[in-house]
């Protein structure tokens, strides 16, 4: 049953994109076309907007059309432009998307206007590359680079990641606003932490030893990235709007973006994303956030490397990051993520999906079966592998 839906879903994502690979030609989609940021970016962003159409549909969440339609309403009349909302409940899936065409044909629209989290803007950016028009993203948290990237991740109604779609382009236009950002809870932006530490774990893992110029720039990138947010996340949230917390939005947003477009458009994503994908099949895995989840499976990565490959660098960065987890407020365990009272079958069902065929969790450099990962889903905190010796105890607490 499964596996007929995840095949049908794959023919869907390669119908859904229009990007085509000949054999030696290879396109890009490095950076939005623009991106206009500051306090008041959305108050100042009329014109940019009217460039690009007249006759905008704003997508987004039910809750962040009804406190920011009339707001936008109020940049967008002055320039003559007749905008109209569109929600894309109850998520970024092929039901909505296929309204939300209908409702784009209705109103005749010439530009999309995505404004919201993640899965608010995954799919107002499908909605583009389906309808062919441009598009403008306005992130309302530093939770994910959705806003930057050419990638859209296709969820079912229940919320469940079924695919994901390589999009023709990056956004015509970002709109990074501070102060729009700095009204979203805290946790958001620790969850974008997360979500952008994931690059460097995994890019390292699947692009590391990849001799092409743009992957390497992407990896070192992705390093220079963790080395920002080890610096500047604990000052960033002890302070919101100040200076720290400004660089580290644009770590979670800007940043972690060039990476995916440097080195293309999946990210080049490991075990890390393939562990939030199972667990997005779990019910009780919804109320966490996507970095959080992504945090999580970076530590369920390191121990994969730790179990199997005795990998002892894999060790001690799990150790480095649990310590920095604590600090900033990012979940260790399964329990951190709200899943402390899951049933074994629920467990091996995430574990099944993460270990599916196709999943980017074959890119570690040794095989993963399902009874493995779960070992590891288990035991993210544990100090050492029980089978070595308990070489950093000493120096733990
Ligand atoms: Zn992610």
């Amino acid at each position: 049953m499964l596996n007929t839906q995840n095949m049908s879903n794959q023919s869907a994502a390669k119908k859904l994109s229009t990007q085509t690979f000949r054999s030696s030609l290879l396109s890009l989609f490095v950076a939005p076309r623009q991106i206009l940021r500051g306090e008041q970016a959305l108050a100042e962003s009329g014109e940019a907007i009217a460039r690009l159409g007249k006759r905008p549909l704003i997508v987004g969440g039910d809750r962040t059309l009804a406190s920011f339609t009339p707001q936008l309403q109020a940049i967008l009349l002055p320039q003559q432009l007749k905008s109209a909302p569109a929600s894309y409940s109850p998520d970024c899936s092929e039901v909505s998307l296929a309204s939300l065409r209908a409702a784009a044909n209705k109103h005749q629209a010439d530009v999309i206007i995505g404004i919201g989290g993640g899965k608010a803007l995954d799919t107002a950016k499908l909605l583009a590359h389906q309808c062919q028009l441009p598009i403008v993203t306005i992130p309302t948290s530093a939770a994910t680079c959705a806003a930057w990237t050419a990638l859209s991740n296709i969820y079912s109604e229940q919320g469940a990641f079924e695919y994901d779609v390589a999009l023709d382009k990056c956004p015509d236009l970002l709109l990074l606003d501070y102060s729009l950002i700095q009204t979203a809870p805290q946790r958001t932006l620790v969850a974008g932490i997360g979500d952008a530490l994931a690059k460097w774990y995994e890019a390292s893992v699947s692009s590391g030893s990849s001799p092409a110029t743009l992957i390497i720039a992407a990896v070192q990138q992705a390093r220079v990235l963790r080395d920002i947010l080890f610096q500047k996340s604990a000052a960033a949230l002890q302070e919101p709007g100040g200076e720290e917390w400004r660089e580290v939005v644009d770590a979670t947003v800007l940043l972690a973006g060039v990476i995916g477009g440097l080195g293309g458009a999946q990210c080049r994503t490991v075990a890390a994303h393939a562990v939030h994908n199972g667990l997005t099949h779990i019910p009780a895995a919804h109320n966490a956030l996507h970095g959080e989840k992504v945090a999580y499976g970076i530590l369920v990565q390191l121990r994969l490397e730790e179990m199997i490959q005795g990998n002892q660098l894999a060790a001690s960065a799990r150790q480095q990051l649990l310590k920095f987890y604590s600090e900033i407020g990012l979940p260790q365990t399964l329990d951190d993520l709200g899943l402390g009272h899951i049933t074994l079958a629920e467990l091996r069902q995430a574990a099944e999906i993460a270990c599916g065929k196709a999943s980017d969790i074959h890119r570690l450099p040794f095989t993963v079966v399902p009874e493995q990962l779960m070992a590891a889903m288990v035991s993210t905190t544990s100090l050492v592998d029980g089978n070595r010796s308990p070489i950093n105890l000493a120096s733990e607490n």
